[in-house]
């Protein structure tokens, strides 16, 4: 009895009607699924790849976003395009089109995909996740391919897998879905002696190894489940697969065309895999995680008094784990104090150098479980052991953009800032590197001033302005997606000169 054909065109289309339903429901809400595709070069078998691919989304009503780069297109631009991806809210899903020419090193730019956007399942986390048989985004192949094989309504228990090829994204993925269905797996390649042996034992036999009608009829264990995943085209522009498909048909169980078996499954399986991405950034969302935070000042201590406010309202996610501060400003201890929180009180002036201060501080905040060291209006000049301590997370607020105030932190800056008689100031936060004053910015913010704005009326509008800038960094530090911007911004010159005029 020939073999029933396993119609991948015909569960394509059950599949993305599926995805569109849900598509449908997810709109109700207000969350449109998104996909970022990313093409380089003028590849034409990736500009139908890619065009298919955006059919699809039209199909499901998923939105789709082309990103199209020239050949030439270095690799840090590149990576530039995944990080706008990455950090566009209405992309939960990124593909980069391979194959990327030969300059571009390829698993740097998979691994540069966020895991929760990679659809195509190529980034480590998501191939450790596979590897351990706790999916999250599996490769779209190999998922297709376990589609076509559950149609059959064959156990794959104890049946006998075989494997050819071993790629990446094809081979190797595939055998770990079999494996965690409790098949006996065998993956064979270009090195396997005596083939025939393997594929002559196979209840399953997948065929991914891009070799036109390479398997042929003595091949094939009679009823046995031949999955056809090569695509080679001929002379004649016709694609071939890997199975000599009219002879094997007369004695396998069920196999699939090529084309109409595995390539429109690919495609259905992307749009499953973007759904499934929207879904976990969506609805799933968990709660950051609570961030410890070092407060170091030696000011009045208003915005500390905004951290606290802000912690209590719940705005933000995090807890002060340790406040110290020096003998010239009592005052931040005291409001740590009435708020019961751990406070130490560290004198520079009883210890021999800045450094050993400094020292004495980080192993204070380290025993603290301190994550991120914030300076309130510490003019201070930050030293090494601090900065090493903490790498990148000794964030400093600055009450005002103005560069002709730099280091008058100790006067009522915002005073000076209406004696100046600028139309605009504003805050910044930057990491602290060697220079307080000069570290990359993390955030900044404008604040415009009033005809006859008095000094109280200021220094409330730039403490909300730093309040909302700390949440935002401290939710999406959190989140891993905060990124220190260059300090020679254009941002933040356009701020800068505008507040001079
Ligand atoms: P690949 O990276 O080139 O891997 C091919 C694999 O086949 C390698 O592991 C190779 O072994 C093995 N191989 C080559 N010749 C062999 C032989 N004579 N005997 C045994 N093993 C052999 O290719 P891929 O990306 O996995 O793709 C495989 C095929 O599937 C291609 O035709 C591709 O176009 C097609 N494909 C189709 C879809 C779809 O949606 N339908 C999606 C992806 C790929 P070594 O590792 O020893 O070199």
């Amino acid at each position: 009895m020939p073999a029933r054909i396993l119609d991948g065109t015909a569960l394509a289309l059950t599949l993305k009607e599926r995805v569109k339903q849900e598509v449908r429901a997810l709109n109700e809400k207000g969350i449109f699924p998104g996909l970022g595709a990313v093409l380089v070069g003028e590849n034409p078998a990736s500009n139908v790849y890619v065009s298919r691919k955006e059919a699809a989304c039209k199909e499901v009503g998923i939105q789709s976003k082309k990103v199209l780069l020239p050949e030439n297109v270095s690799e840090q631009e590149l990576l530039e395009a995944v990080a706008k991806l990455n950090a566009d809210p209405r992309v939960h899903g990124i593909l980069v089109q391979l194959p990327l020419p030969a300059h571009i090193n390829g698993h740097k730019i998979m691994q540069s995909i966020l895991p929760e956007k990679d659809v195509d399942g190529l980034h480590a986390y998501n191939q450790a996740q596979l590897y351990a048989g706790k999916n999250a985004l599996v490769p779209c192949t190999p998922q297709g391919i376990l589609h076509l094989i559950h149609e059959t309504k064959i156990p794959l228990q104890g049946k006998h897998a075989v494997v050819l090829g071993r790629s990446l994204i094809v081979g190797k993925p595939t055998a770990m879905l079999l494996l965690q269905e409790n098949a006996t797996v065998a993956i064979c390649h270009s090195k396997t002696p005596d083939l025939r042996a393997y594929t002559c034992q196979a209840d399953v036999l997948i065929a991914a190894i891009g070799k036109p009608r390479f398997i042929t009829r003595d091949m094939v264990k009679p009823g046995a489940i031949v999955i056809d995943v090569g695509i080679t085209r001929s002379p004649e522009n016709k694609l071939m697969g890997d199975v000599d498909f009219e002879r094997v048909k007369e004695v396998a169980g069920f196999i699939t065309p090529v084309p109409g078996g595995v390539g429109p499954m690919t495609v259905a399986c992307l749009m499953e895999n973007t759904l499934l991405a929207c879904k976990n950034q969506t609805l799933l969302q968990k709660p950051s995680r609570k961030i410890v935070i070092g407060v170091a000042g030696s000011t009045k201590g208003t915005d500390m008094q905004a951290l606290i406010d802000g912690i209590e309202s719940k705005s933000l996610n995090a807890q002060i784990g340790l406040v110290c501060s020096d003998k010239q400003d009592a005052y931040i201890l005291e409001r740590a104090r009435k708020h019961a929180l751990p406070a130490e009180f560290l004198n520079p002036k009883a210890f021999s150098s800045r450094e050993a201060f400094d020292m004495e501080m980080a192993q204070r905040l380290r025993a603290a479980r301190v994550e991120i060291v914030l300076l309130i209006g510490y003019k201070r000049i930050v030293s090494k052991p601090l900065l090493d301590a903490f790498p990148n997370r000794v964030w400093n607020i600055h009450p005002s953009l103005l560069p002709a105030f730099n280091g008058k932190f100790d006067a009522d800056v915002h005073q000076e800032v209406l004696n100046a008689g600028v139309k605009l100031t504003g805050a910044t936060l930057h990491i602290v590197t060697e220079d307080v004053d000069k570290g990359p910015i993390l955030l900044q913010q404008a604040v415009q001033i009033e005809e006859n704005e008095s000094v109280d009326s200021l220094k409330q509008k730039v403490q909300a302005a730093e309040m909302e800038m700390l949440v935002r960094a401290i939710r999406e530090y959190s989140q891993g997606t905060l990124a220190p911007f260059k300090q020679e911004s254009p941002a933040m010159e356009r701020i800068q000169s505008e507040a001079l005029q």
